[in-house]
């Protein structure tokens, strides 16, 4: 708990620091990308020099993408929670990732128990945790390997219990404790912002998120989330 509420706190400083410069940076870069559109849509296809332009583009995205996630971050976490099947939020992900999984061998596997209770909660913050928590295990499966994705009520039924496993290359015992810090990132183009999102939404639904791995064999991603908040 300690360790949460200090980084809620440093995220909120960090928010306030740059929240309003994040908004000034945004408008010339919205400025800059219409007109690279421009620039590009002149020259045709193929072409070396819209070749140049087309990457100036989805770095101007990416950019946007860094800016947006960290907006996110910085905001306090307001949402409206309803009841939610968490079963269909896994469905819906899985199916949306099925096509990357069969591209990069990785096999998905869903244990979903029958009996998991609705829980309160932002369906739509649950499938960004998702999507983050799966394409890092993608991501750590370079040469293919398994996806299990595990639903369940906990003994006493008062949470649900939603696991994210792979077979990757697992996490370092040293980099444990950076895990969800806002800009930790192993990964030559990684912005090490899905993770900090991730506890952070977690948080937000007074849940629980950990982490069990094994160089070499895996990563097992554990979220724990009530099924009535504040009760
Ligand atoms: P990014 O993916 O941009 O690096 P994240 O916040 O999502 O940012 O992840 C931070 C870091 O945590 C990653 O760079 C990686 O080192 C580690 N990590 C997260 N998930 C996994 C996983 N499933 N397997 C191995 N390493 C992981």
């Amino acid at each position: 708990p300690t360790a949460a509420l200090e980084r809620a706190e440093k995220l909120a400083a960090m928010g306030k620091l740059a929240a309003g410069l994040i908004h000034e940076i945004r408008n010339p870069l919205t400025s800059v990308r219409g007109f690279i559109q421009l620039l590009a849509e002149k020259k045709p296809p193929g072409d070396r020099e819209r070749e140049y332009l087309d990457v100036v583009l989805s770095e101007i995205d990416r950019a946007n993408e860094i800016i947006r996630n960290f907006l996110y971050l910085s905001r306090a976490g307001k949402f409206r929670p309803v009841a939610t099947d968490l079963g269909r939020v896994v469905r819906d992900i899985l199916m949306i990732v099925e096509n990357q999984a069969a591209l990069k061998g990785i096999r998905l596997v869903s244990e979903c128990a029958p009996d998991v209770p609705a829980v309160q909660a932002d369906p739509e913050q649950i499938k960004q945790v998702l999507l983050n928590l799966i394409q890092n295990a993608f991501q750590a499966m370079p040469c293919g390997g398994q996806l299990t994705v595990r639903l369940y009520p906990d003994a006493a039924g008062k949470n649900v219990v939603l696991e994210v496993e792979d077979t990757g290359v697992g996490i370092p015992p040293e980099h444990f404790s950076h895990l969800g810090e806002a800009f930790f990132t192993t990964k030559e183009d990684g912005t090490g912002l899905g993770l900090a999102i991730s506890y952070r939404i977690i948080e937000d639904h007074q849940g629980k998120i950990s982490v069990q791995s094994e160089e070499g064999k895996g990563t097992r991603f554990t979220i724990t989330l009530p099924v009535n908040p504040g009760q």
